[in-house]
């Protein structure tokens, strides 16, 4: 299971709302689960793995030594939303950029859990922003396309650099293998 790098098409498009619960739906959440702790995320978004289905898996709360406890919401829709802070944000499709984007501080969720039982979610913190940050993937919004045109325009330049550097390194790989 690979995680796409922003701008990938399947990050830029809305995810269709999920119909069925059944095995092989139980098997992919596991399989995102096992992916964001791989990657160390906090939170991953289906249209991230390459599946345009609204879900996506989460854990705030991970500890050294704690027996995980992940999040999983199916067809999650912010129903309320309160206050505003400006916090720093990553994202596992953008990585090695950072950025403070302004958000409700606080949100309501209503959505599904994995046996598709309804669950209203209320949180604040980070949780608040992870669920926002995820839900925004689910509608085809990278954090990135939030950013203010003066930020966007720098994002741009360093995102270029940043690829750039990534495919020499990509391709070092490669020679080094085929050597190998
Ligand atoms: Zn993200």
């Amino acid at each position: 299971m690979d995680i796409l790098i922003y701008p990938h098409d399947i990050l830029l498009t809305r995810a269709e709302p999920v119909k069925t619960i059944d095995g092989s739906l139980q098997e992919f959440i596991d399989a995102m689960i096992a992916r964001m702790y791989r990657a160390r995320g906090i939170g991953l978004a289906a249209n991230q793995v390459g599946s345009l289905r609204q879900l996506l898996v989460m854990d705030c709360r991970q500890e050294e030594g704690k027996p995980p406890s992940p999040v999983v919401l199916i067809n999650p829709v912010i129903s309320a939303c309160e206050g505003s802070e400006v916090q720093e944000e990553g994202c596992l499709s953008v990585p090695d950029f950072t950025a403070t984007v302004k958000r409700p501080s606080e949100v309501e969720v209503k959505g599904f859990d994995r046996h598709g039982r309804e669950v209203v979610m209320q949180a604040g913190g980070i949780e608040a922003r992870c669920l926002q940050h995820e839900i925004d993937h689910l509608n085809g919004i990278c954090f990135v396309d939030r950013l203010g045109p003066v930020k966007k325009a720098l994002f741009r330049k360093k995102w270029a650099k940043l690829r750039a550097a990534a495919a020499r390194k990509a391709q070092s790989a490669a020679r080094e293998g085929r050597r190998q």
